[in-house]
């Protein structure tokens, strides 16, 4: 086996890349994410996954577009949808280079994160694996989220306060927008 992991950010990388150690399958870590905003922050997680992968010797591969102007065209009147199209863009682009570079497999670290839709990440990557005749390496890494957690925070990690998109900051820090989002979860229950 040979993986090709999608990589989001620093923090997300450290339990998926143990347990491909512990399984002794060979990988290689690719940092695409158009999503991640505004620039400073790109550069802020991008600068963290490249000083963790040359402390710990990964092989990486490393998109360093910006691209929010793709990121924004692609969700541009479909907001409410984001997410699934932000996991569609990084799992297509990912299960094409792993196909591309005789990869057997790829997989993501966004199936580490608590915070994410993970069935639906999960269902992405079979999508991709399928249409594009690349296995999906699917693990729950969520079991390392506390563990990794620790470690992160023992590395000095950079470790960012929202998920990525202008949407996603939005959310984190306006709290008339959070109020308004919990009153509409809470009429949906
Ligand atoms: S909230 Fe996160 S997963 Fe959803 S679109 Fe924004 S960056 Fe992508």
């Amino acid at each position: 086996m040979n993986v090709l992991i999608h990589t989001c950010c620093a923090p997300c990388l450290l339990y998926p890349t143990q347990i491909l150690q512990e399984q002794n399958v060979g990988f290689t870590c690719y940092f695409y994410n158009p999503n991640i905003h505004p620039y400073r922050e790109f550069r802020s997680r991008l600068n963290s996954f490249i000083d963790l992968a040359e402390q710990r010797n990964f092989k990486v591969i490393i998109d360093r577009d910006y691209g929010i102007g793709q990121y924004l065209r692609s969700v541009a009147f479909r907001e409410s949808q984001r997410c699934r199209v932000c996991y569609e863009t990084r799992l297509k682009r990912t299960a094409q280079l792993a196909r591309d570079n005789n990869f057997t497999h790829f997989t993501t670290t966004l199936m580490f994160s608590i915070h994410q839709n993970h069935d639906l990440i999960q269902s992405t990557g079979h999508h991709y694996a399928k249409r594009e005749g690349v296995s999906f390496y699917y693990q729950d890494f969520r079991d390392g989220w506390e563990q990794a957690g620790k470690e992160a925070t023992e590395l000095n990690l950079y470790q960012q306060k929202y998920c990525g998109c202008i949407f996603s900051e939005q959310e984190r820090y306006d709290n008339r927008l959070k109020k308004r989002l919990k009153k509409k979860r809470d009429n949906h229950v």
